[in-house]
């Protein structure tokens, strides 16, 4: 065994503390560095591009070690923290100065991606959730924390792929689970881009009984209890923050899974990941930091209970109607900052003067906020009129001890008004005025004494001292003048009234400091009894502040207000897109109706591509989800159920994070869709089937939707590209075609983009490649091509005689234009196909397996029952097999 290298005492100290963080970078502070050490150093090194050294350069084995300077470590610990990691900050702890052997340090605070406080100010408007959870008898509890607006949400879920989807939807970076959590269930968790963090063990912590004060779920009590350990030993301080848990239920929202949300851009651009170009983008038109992130709650939970829509929709009508109210709401929303995050930082410590005036400046507007909620004077609002309190105590409080442009630092003083205490006032007085009381004395003194060359006078070793020179000592009264000095022709002498103003002046400016501090942090204590006060404010200036920007986004859109009926029935008439609109302008957009009684369940749409299909789909997604979280919606007239899910295929965007192929995505989503839809329920499927061979495609596509129509019921749109199956309007009920019309104008193609009923004539996929600008001749040479399909579909010739055609080559073409094909005239020749097969094969006798198979195909194919090209394929296949 290799001799034990001996360790240095600070190595000892630094490997004792490491041993308690081994999953974090630990940030060891060694006079102005943090210094990484042995892997951490390795690693630290890469990530943040810093030099690699060693400590102990000559000894047998030396550390490597690299250090960030303590002024500059915040940007280094974002950067490990934004990549997922955790950094344990170690600080000292006593004044090197006074330590008696190695200097104390210990872990002040545990960052981790779900626990970062200040994301370089911008993130403002994105909420940070940490989430932990607990697993039950079959059960889950979930709840999810931001630290930085003390919000806590709760809810329990059946299963773990729902607890997933959870996650998933709060975007949380990281998740605190306990030994509940199984390994398998570990496996899964760990699929997602997040961090996952083991839940320390700890004494229960006494805030507990409050904040799950709401909570009824025992799993859910238990994910509170460990997400708040978890704080605790990671933050270190105080939480007084947090709000009181929340409970809510996925199954009182609008559900809607993540990759449809996604699909239909809710609040990240598929492209770009950025907010431009998405339903948020466009909603948002609020004034403050809550505002908006209520507003993406909103989005994200859609409501179901038409009265409690209702009740918003009365509101954003309120609004709609008071221009004049609505802008001056706008005006002074304006000034109210981050009252969540104030209170946060009040409670966490991090607050600095400049926050206690932002805090003070939105609370002042809250009167005024007031009132113009008071002039709408209707009953809509009396329940957020009601939460609009203006904390006045905390006004009056900062009013009167802070100054109105405090620095950023709050331990190098000037932060506090002068007049709110009368100590601070001395110090404040004997700085500024010094030079004054000294002028002052000395007139008095020399007055007192006759002495009118008396002068006093500062110097480094004596301080201040009174001069007179000796000639005039004499008429010095004895009792109050101290000598100090004697100099050749005068002495120095000091008074009890000079030594209290020298105390004052040369302590002033140190102890101003201090008690200002001290100060500070009591009006920070005073402020934290009123933190729930000012997070029940910002709550309502959230809701005021998203129903005015639906009001406003209403109105400049021209959306109208939607009306529910329990009917199921579904009138939307000239509706749109309303960030397509947006984007290419309300002239070039063409409007379309969305029409769909009690009884029909799936509108089937055909037409050339890029006309409009899938814009079509969204369009109807994204007024259902407007609809249901309270704002109105593009169309002109809407009459709309309440749906309770909302499920899409669209786009072939493939899913490269968990690797599976298009088509394999596509299947599942359309399950996922299959399986969870109920009659109440949109489900939107676009081209589904076109990741595979056209057969199976178009096979799967018609199961589809006999499966929708006979067993699921929801309302259904299906775009294809396969136009047999516009034919099963006549088989199965409560399935209507329509189509995209286009026109063709001098041989090339004009898109109307309008729906019209009936299916689409034929698929124009020629004059689409014409558009993209294929060559000439390239699109000369496939309509040769496409004539000669045409014709050859006419006869029986394909079926005849296959090995004119190669069946690769045919199949895409064919797929585009099939309804260029008489049906009638292929099923009257389905007898040609029977007489076809020879006598001696119609026994199984003699035939290898494969033709085998073919035959029984063949012989079990109800060929009514099959779409064309079941029946041509089958065909063709069974001629090569014969030819073999
Ligand atoms: P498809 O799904 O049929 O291939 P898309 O829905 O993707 O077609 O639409 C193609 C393009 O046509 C869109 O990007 C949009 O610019 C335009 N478009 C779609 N619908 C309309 C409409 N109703 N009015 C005007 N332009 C539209
Ligand atoms: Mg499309």
């Amino acid at each position: 065994m290799a001799k034990k290298a001996k360790v240095t005492p600070m190595m000892e100290q630094y490997l004792a503390i490491k041993k308690d963080y081994p999953d974090a970078f630990l940030f060891y502070r060694l006079g102005d560095f943090y210094e990484m050490f042995y892997d951490d150093a390795v690693k630290g090194s890469q990530i943040l591009e810093l030099t690699l050294t060693q400590r102990n350069k000559n000894a047998q084995d030396p550390v490597p070690m690299c250090g960030v300077p303590h002024h500059a470590a915040a940007n280094y610990i974002d950067i490990l923290v934004e990549k997922g990691y955790k950094v344990a900050l170690c600080e000292q702890v006593e004044d090197p100065k006074q330590a008696k052997g190695m200097v104390k340090r210990e872990v002040v605070q545990l960052i981790t991606p779900g626990t970062m406080l200040n994301r370089k100010g911008q993130e403002t408007k994105e909420n940070n959730f940490l989430i932990g959870i607990h697993a039950g008898q079959g059960e889950y509890g979930l709840a999810a924390v931001d630290l930085v607006t003390g919000e806590l949400q709760v809810t329990y879920l059946n299963d773990f792929a729902a607890v997933l989807q959870e996650i998933v939807s709060f975007r949380s970076k990281e998740v605190v689970v306990d030994e509940s959590i199984s390994e398998v269930e570990l496996a899964d968790l760990s699929k997602l881009p997040i961090l996952i963090s083991k839940q320390v063990a700890q004494e229960a912590i006494a805030e507990v009984s409050y904040i799950t004060q709401n909570l009824n779920f025992d799993v859910e009590i238990q994910a509170v209890q460990h997400l708040l350990m978890y704080l605790t030993v990671t933050q270190k301080r105080t939480l007084s923050h947090l709000q009181k848990a929340c409970h809510y239920q996925a199954t009182q929202f609008l559900k809607i899974d993540n990759s449809s949300k996604r699909n239909l851009e809710i609040t990240q651009n598929i492209k770009t990941n950025k907010k431009a170009g998405t339903l948020l983008w466009l909603l948002d038109e609020t004034k403050t930091a809550m505002g908006s992130r209520m507003l993406k709650q909103w989005l994200e939970r859609p409501l179901l209970q038409k009265e409690a829509i209702q009740q918003r929709q009365q509101m954003v009508q309120v609004f709609l109607d008071h221009y004049f109210e609505r802008s001056t709401l706008q005006s002074e929303l304006k000034y109210v900052y981050d009252l969540e995050r104030l209170a946060g930082k009040v409670s966490l410590g991090t607050l600095n003067g400049r926050d206690l005036i932002q805090l003070k400046t939105s609370l002042e507007h809250i009167p005024q906020i007031r009132y113009v909620i008071e002039q709408l004077n209707t009953g809509e609002f009396n329940e957020l009129l009601a939460k609009l309190d203006p904390v006045q105590e905390v006004v009056d409080l900062i009013s009167q001890a802070i100054v109105e442009e405090p620095p950023l630092s709050i331990t190098e003083g000037g932060v506090i008004q002068p007049g709110y205490h009368p100590e601070l006032d001395q110090y404040l007085d004997a700085m500024a005025n010094g030079k004054k009381w000294l002028a002052e004395l000395e007139a008095k003194e020399r007055a007192a004494t006759g002495i009118n060359k008396l002068k006093i006078g500062f110097n480094r070793v004596f301080g201040y001292y009174i001069e007179v020179s000796k000639g005039n000592l004499a008429k010095l009264p004895e009792d109050r003048y101290q000598r100090k000095q004697t100099l050749t022709n005068a002495e120095r002498f000091i008074t009890p009234e000079l030594k209290e103003k020298e105390n004052l002046i040369l302590g002033a400016k140190n102890k101003a400091i201090e008690l200002e501090y001290q100060l500070f942090v009591q009006i920070r204590e005073q402020i934290k009894q009123e933190i729930q006060r000012l997070q029940q404010l910002a709550q309502t200036i959230a809701q005021l502040d998203v129903l005015q920007s639906f009001a406003q986004v209403s109105e400049d859109n021209h959306f109208v207000c939607p009306e529910f009926n329990d009917q199921q029935n579904l009138n939307i008439t000239a509706g749109w897109h309303p960030v397509v609109e947006k984007v290419i302008g309300r002239q070039k957009y063409v409007p379309n109706d969305v029409v769909m009684k009690q009884e029909q369940t799936i509108l089937l749409i055909t037409g050339p591509n890029m006309s409009g299909k899938s814009t079509y789909m969204r369009q109807l997604a994204l007024t259902v989800m407007m609809a249901q979280i309270g704002c109105f919606v593009p169309a002109q007239k809407a009459e709309l159920p309440v749906f309770d899910q909302i499920f899409t295929r669209i786009g072939a965007a493939d899913d490269l994070i968990s690797g599976e192929s298009t088509f394999m995505v596509e299947m599942k989503e359309a399950n996922y869709a299959l399986s969870h839809a109920s009659a109440n329920s949109l489900i939107l499927f676009d081209e589904i089937g076109r990741g595979t061979a056209t057969y199976d495609g178009m096979a799967l596509a018609q199961a589809i939707m006999e499966y929708l129509s006979t067993n699921v019921k929801a309302k259904t749109l299906f775009s294809t590209h396969y136009h047999e199956l516009t034919a099963l309007e006549d088989e199965l009920p409560g399935l209507s075609n329509i189509h995209v019309g286009a026109v063709e104008e001098n041989g090339t193609l004009v898109f109307l983009h309008k729906m019209q009923p009936g299916p689409a004539d034929r698929s124009y996929g020629i004059h689409v490649a014409q558009l993209a600008g294929m060559p000439n001749s390239l699109l000369h040479r496939a309509n040769e091509i496409l004539t000669i399909l045409e014709n050859q579909d006419q006869t029986t010739e394909l079926l005849t005689q296959p090995k004119d055609v190669n069946l690769a080559e045919v199949q895409t073409p064919v797929a585009e234009h099939e309804d260029e094909v008489n049906h009638d005239v292929i099923k009257e020749d389905l007898g040609q196909l029977e007489l076809f097969v020879p006598e001696e094969v119609t026994t199984t006798k003699n035939l290898s397996k494969q033709e085998e198979q073919v035959l029984k195909a063949i012989q079990e194919a109800d060929f009514m029952q099959m779409q064309l090209f079941d029946i041509v394929k089958l065909a063709i296949a069974w001629q090569e097999e014969l030819k073999k």
